[in-house]
């Protein structure tokens, strides 16, 4: 493993990111010992230490609904604050000389998209880059063309194994247990694949709006939020083959092949959805056609999956928040057991839930209690809080990795590349969007999609 590094800066330190997932990771690190390093927060904005600390203390508390004054105070110790322009080269002189005893410093770029290229240039040009890390937000690009230029503009200046791309579902304990679930059991690995399941489903839903972000939404849309990065992710852990060895390596070489046999999506078995009242939102055009949801069909060409299809859905102002995958399994061979009261017959599912609440959950077949020989469904649950206890948040892991220049958990260049060519022809489509009611699962044409849409069961 590389040498830790010795310093971290950053961007965009005003800004929400920061306040709702890089100061609490940060504390959290200074509670385990893992922060003893200077930390500089850069943003144009004209913040003296006290603002600084202020909204770091802030942010801490409505995170963890406490703050530990002894750790909080560990924390301030490192906190520096730097204002100025980013287009201008005095700022990252000014940031030199503030790291002049660092050797290793990590700049993360918590701020917008388009500024990600004129930081890293000014890096750069200061002389700053040879020696450091950085860590790049989603969404990496806009389209595979820009997320290419963005490479480029990245790679010019640092070193391949200093570059780390985030997406935070790769630092989820529950994201990275679907690789022990798969190939820690011996149990599904024989059904699993489209022999055996009928269709693998997956929800991520919020049931809230654009929380006061809609401007920086309207530029974006569902798709390039959250289907292109954290959902394909989920789909390569699930339907990719076992690694040809153990250890991380030929593990995420065999995530980035599943996807390269992923198909790029249709827009004809595409839905896109925006939820009523969206165009009257602070920032958002008065015509937008940006979606706050989309539905699709995605297919993978291996011979494990073959014509069966995974279902994706997301959206804004849902019913609840979760994010759910629900495997269903086929029928049995022969119908020998009727549903008790002559319902309609169950499938068996197996469930993930990987968001809040996460766990895994398994419905099966039962005997109804009575004098008929008739099937009913049971759940079987587990809640990972329940049996494992409190797991680190994924923000403070992938801080944590980046610090000791860890890759596993950050993005592979291929497999981002791929996740734009899969999702590129459902980008900007012109078709108007079709309107759903708040609180709802998106519009009438997407529960068709699926035939029978599992809906999560923890919201
Ligand atoms: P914000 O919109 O809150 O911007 C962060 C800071 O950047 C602002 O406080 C502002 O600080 C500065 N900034 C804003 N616009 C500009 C500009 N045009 N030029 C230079 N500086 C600017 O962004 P977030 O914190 O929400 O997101 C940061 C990054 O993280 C983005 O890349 C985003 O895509 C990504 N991200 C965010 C998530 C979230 O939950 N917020 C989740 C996942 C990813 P000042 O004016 O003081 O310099």
């Amino acid at each position: 493993m590389d040498l830790r590094s010795d310093a971290v800066v950053l961007f965009g330190v005003t800004g929400d990111l920061v306040a709702k997932k890089l100061f609490p990771a940060l504390y959290e690190l200074t509670r385990r010992g893992r922060l003893d390093m200077p930390v500089i927060g850069v943003a144009r904005s004209r913040w003296d230490h006290q603002q600084l600390i202020t909204a770091a203390r802030k942010s801490v508390l409505e995170a963890n609904g406490r703050v530990d004054d002894e750790v909080f105070e560990a924390l301030t110790r490192r906190l520096t604050m730097l204002s100025g322009d980013y287009a201008d080269p005095a700022t990252y002189r000014r940031l030199a000389e503030a790291l002049s005893a660092a050797e290793r410093p990590l700049f993360y770029l918590a701020i917008p998209p388009a500024v990600f290229t004129p930081v890293v240039d000014g890096l750069a040009a200061a002389g700053l880059a040879g020696r450091g890390r950085v860590v790049v937000e989603k969404p990496f690009g806009r389209d595979l063309a820009s997320s290419y230029t963005l490479n480029e503009a990245l790679r010019a200046a640092f070193a391949p194994e200093r570059i780390f791309r985030i997406d935070h579902y790769l630092g989820k304990e529950s994201v990275e247990g679907l690789r022990v679930f798969r190939f820690a059991n011996r149990l599904f690995e024989p059904l699993w694949n489209a022999e055996h399941i009928a269709n693998i489903q997956i929800t991520l839903a919020e049931g809230f709006g654009t929380e006061g972000r809609a401007g920086f939404y309207d530029r974006m849309g569902a798709t390039r939020d959250v289907l292109q990065n954290h959902m394909l992710q989920v789909v390569a852990l699930l339907a990719m083959e076992p690694p040809a060895a153990a250890g991380d390596e030929a593990f995420r070489a065999e995530e980035v092949r599943v996807l390269r046999q992923v198909r790029p999506l249709s827009p004809e078995t595409t839905v896109r959805g925006q939820y009523a009242g969206y165009r009257l939102e602070p920032g958002v055009a008065a015509d937008s056609n940006t979606e706050t949801f989309v539905a699709t069909r995605l297919l993978v060409d291996s011979p494990r999956w073959a014509g069966m299809p995974f279902y994706l859905r997301t959206g804004k102002l849902m019913p609840g928040t979760a994010t759910e995958v629900v495997v269903e399994f086929r029928a049995p061979e022969r119908d020998l057991v009727a549903p008790a009261g002559g319902g309609e017959r169950q499938p068996n599912l197996l469930r993930f839930r990987l968001g809040r609440n996460d766990g895994i959950a398994l419905s099966l077949q039962t005997k109804e209690p009575g004098a008929e020989v008739a099937s009913r469904t049971v759940e079987l649950p587990i809640d990972f809080d329940a049996v494992l206890g409190h797991r680190r948040e994924a923000y403070e892991r992938l801080l944590d990795d980046a610090l000791d220049g860890r890759h596993l958990r950050f993005a592979r260049e291929e497999a981002i590349e791929q996740e734009w060519r899969i999702v590129e022809p459902i980008l900007d489509l012109p078709e108007p969007v079709a309107s759903y009611p708040r609180g709802s699962w998106g519009p009438a044409e997407a529960e068709a999609l699926a035939g029978r849409w599992h809906a999560p069961t923890r919201r």
